[in-house]
């Protein structure tokens, strides 16, 4: 994902983005590997995980430790989101993004479509021509 677009969401949730300097507890030193069209979704996500995050950030604290985004990726043209800790809510969330990934174009954000001859998701503009 482009920079510019990164720091919007660090800025926004810079707790959740913890260790990234040290690859062995996250790999979000390497940033959000897929491209810019599904900043929007993943804003979403982390928007409806908010609640739930803060609760669970209230429990995690008992035992000295906080929810944290650990990967975020594209695998198989769908969206990928890695926390830890994390519970059942936070996972669903994750899932139901995942999904809707696969409805909108990995890098414009216009409607699209699971691309089986290259496993990407893309719009018809964004999709190289067929062969
Ligand atoms: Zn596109």
């Amino acid at each position: 994902m482009s920079p510019g677009l990164e720091v919007q969401i660090r800025l926004r949730w810079p707790e959740w983005f913890g260790q990234h300097s040290d690859y062995t507890k996250s790999l979000m030193g390497h940033g959000f590997q897929h491209g810019d069209g599904w900043y929007r979704l993943l804003a979403k996500t982390f928007e409806r995980i908010e609640p739930e995050v803060a609760r669970f950030n209230r429990e995690l604290a008992a035992i000295g430790t906080q929810f944290e985004i650990v990967e975020v990726k594209e695998k198989f043209g769908s969206l990928r989101i890695i926390a830890l800790p994390t519970t059942t809510e936070i996972i669903c969330a994750f899932m139901d993004a995942r999904y809707e990934s696969l409805t909108i174009c990995e890098l414009c954000g216009a409607p699209g479509a699971f691309q089986t001859e290259y496993s990407q998701t893309r719009c018809t503009d964004c999709a190289p021509p067929k062969r």
